[in-house]
């Protein structure tokens, strides 16, 4: 497979270069200074596959001016950065990294929601601070118990529910179908959802449909006391918004490893005290980030063997 030519779009993980490198003739489009469409056309005969994040994938433009591109293989779960409709037009075929990081991005939810309400990046600062001497820190937040509200009981948002769980806490959801398999409380308006939790896990694909799908009116109905969790993508949230109501005083509090404008974050959550934030490392493990490359390798390999996709989406 060696002459088989394989894009990535961007640094994402030093051994998948390598696996990539021993196996494809590997192109990194970050090493090529000159622009990028002149690259792209000297090189577009020879590469047969992409491999994107969630930073840059596979847009329409880059699918245009690669005329011979078979497959696009996603080190992520999400899909928006890939032009979906042009590779199913095209007859592209296209992998993601389901399920070996599902783990890792639930339990980074259920961080963020016990560091929010328990005060924890506080709690450390007034440690190292030295400040303990002068007083005691004072009282957080209960999580056990707590009502927790899922948008997207997918994967991520099944194994969100079954940790809060475990924490004793009510679970209900919001997605476009109920859920035939589980007794969780269903809500087909993300509004009520919001009204009637603590704390809103935002754990959805984001599609046309739901961009900005935690608006003023979910913001409002989660209301001064709830949390929201944004471990899917920033652009769930109307993040204006959202840092209004924080510095208002009319949300709780919010856990984010999402941002609408990465890596850019708004200043003006930085002097907040009841915010979490951590820079989208769901999936950031040595243990997944390793299972992710290995599948990334897996789908190509077998696409390129002609044999069936582990993880297909198109
Ligand atoms: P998944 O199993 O496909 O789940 C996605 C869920 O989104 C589905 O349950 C779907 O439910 C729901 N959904 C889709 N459209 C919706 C809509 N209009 N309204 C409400 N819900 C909707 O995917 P997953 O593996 O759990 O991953 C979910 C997302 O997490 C990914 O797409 C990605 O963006 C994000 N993610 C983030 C990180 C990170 O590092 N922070 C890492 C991995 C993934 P219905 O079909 O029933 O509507």
């Amino acid at each position: 497979m060696n002459n088989i030519g394989v894009l990535m779009t961007c640094p994402m993980s030093e051994y998948l270069e390598n696996q990539l490198e021993n196996r494809f003739s590997l192109f990194k489009l970050w090493n090529h200074s000159s622009p990028k469409p002149d690259f792209l056309k000297t090189h577009s005969s020879s590469i047969k596959a992409v491999v994107g994040n969630t930073k840059i994938g596979a847009d329409a433009n880059m699918i245009d001016s690669l005329p011979n591109m078979e497959i696009v293989a996603s080190y992520s779960v999400g899909l928006d950065k890939i032009d979906l409709g042009k590779c199913k037009e095209k007859g592209i075929k296209v992998t993601n990294t389901p399920d070996v990081l599902t783990d890792d991005v639930a339990d980074l939810g259920i961080g963020l929601a016990l560091a929010v309400l328990r005060k924890m990046c506080a709690c450390d600062r007034f440690v190292r601070s030295g400040n303990w001497i002068n007083g005691d820190f004072g009282l957080a937040s209960k999580f056990s118990g707590k009502s927790v509200g899922i948008v997207g009981l997918g994967r991520i948002g099944s194994a969100i529910a079954k940790r809060a769980e475990a924490f004793n806490c009510s679970i209900s959801y919001h997605s476009r179908s109920k859920k035939p398999n589980t007794n969780y409380k269903y809500y087909s308006n993300i509004v009520d959802l919001a009204a009637d939790c603590q704390i809103l896990f935002v754990a959805c694909a984001l599609t046309e449909e739901t961009h900005h799908i935690v608006n003023r009116k979910v913001i409002d109905a989660l209301g001064p006391k709830g949390i929201l969790i944004n471990i899917g993508r920033g652009a769930h949230v109307d993040e204006p918004e959202l840092v209004s109501a924080l510095l208002k005083g009319r949300l709780g509090g919010a856990g984010l490893d999402v941002y609408e404008n990465e890596p850019n974050v708004p200043e003006q959550l930085f002097s907040l005290e009841n915010i979490v934030l951590v820079p989208h490392v769901g999936s950031d493990t040595e243990e997944t980030s390793k299972a992710m490359a290995d599948l990334v390798i897996s789908n190509l390999e077998a696409h390129f063997k002609g044999m069936p996709l582990l993880t297909p989406v198109l």
